[in-house]
């Protein structure tokens, strides 16, 4: 039985969940007095959804640090905007749950036996703080951006399990990213955006990393950040080869790759829409 977790973005360190079975949905389910105005346990277009196939989305009660965070999350409609366009891309015949919960410093992530994406509360905190530590305030589209990017990638891991995909942990997450690539892509201009803040939110986080250097002792079987960055940044410039490419961005992207990133992104969006075909709705 396989009960790894997989970690996608989130700044805690230290152990994966052990807890698997201890996670309780819609934790202590009476609404208490002091829920918060606008934030409910279960969203009201969910709880008439029990029978809705695909994502379906959840909210936690979040810790009281953490009550701030989840009213920025729910007012920008992030989980039900990003499970909304998963769900017009892709059929499901089951239902693969969105949580968004208090995760005390982990990181959001997918669970594979219960099919659960997680993402975190905490999250929004520290991706506010990175961009605003950078001068990037408000940071509030940003954060936006990286929450959609991280529930992409989660998905794509139910995705992978669903469509029995045998990848290796690291091939496994890069095709997470990619596929992150393909949803946000596919939205045009509004996407091609959220995916360049993505690239900064890992070139940030990439800084940050150097600078906690020495604490860190997770296992994390993700690409290196300022790869993961180069590598959505390669996806944008190849989706569209006659952009006009930043100079800065050569940092990241030296121009022997840049001049590939038209071939490889169609090859990876070729390969996900291959894979993807049994379960793509219709057009
Ligand atoms: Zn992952």
């Amino acid at each position: 039985m396989r009960i790894s977790m997989r970690r996608g973005r989130g700044h805690g360190r230290g152990r994966l969940w052990a807890g698997l079975l201890a996670i309780v949905l819609l934790a202590g389910c009476t609404a208490s007095d002091d829920a918060i105005e606008g934030i409910e346990e279960t969203d009201p277009d969910v709880s008439r959804s029990l029978e809705q196939l695909g994502f379906v989305i959840r909210f936690e009660q979040p810790s009281e640090a953490d009550r701030g965070h989840a009213a920025f999350l729910h007012d920008r409609k992030v989980m039900e905007a990003a499970s909304g366009r998963l769900n017009a891309f892709v059929g499901l015949d089951h239902q693969a749950f969105v949580v968004a919960r208090s995760c005390g410093g982990e990181g959001s992530e997918y669970d594979p036996e219960a099919k659960r994406i997680v993402i975190c509360y905490d999250q929004i905190g520290e991706e506010r703080e990175l961009f605003e530590r950078a001068g990037d305030r408000p940071a509030d589209d940003e954060v936006v951006a990286v929450l959609v990017e991280t529930i992409y990638h989660e998905a794509a891991h139910h995705i992978i399990d669903t469509l029995h995909l045998s990848l290796t942990e690291r091939a496994e997450e890069d095709a997470a990213d990619q596929f992150a690539a393909l949803l946000l892509l596919r939205q045009g201009a509004d996407g091609e955006r959220q995916l360049l803040m993505t690239v900064r939110e890992y070139e940030l986080s990439a800084t940050q990393d150097d600078v906690t250097a020495g604490d860190n002792d997770r296992k994390d079987e993700h690409s290196p950040d300022l790869v993961r960055a180069a590598n959505h940044l390669c996806y944008l410039y190849g989706s569209a080869p006659g952009r006009q490419r930043d100079p800065a961005s050569e940092r990241l992207l030296p121009p022997p790759r840049a001049t590939g990133c038209a071939n490889e992104w169609a090859q990876v969006r070729d390969a996900w829409m291959k894979n993807l075909a049994p379960i793509l709705r219709k057009r």
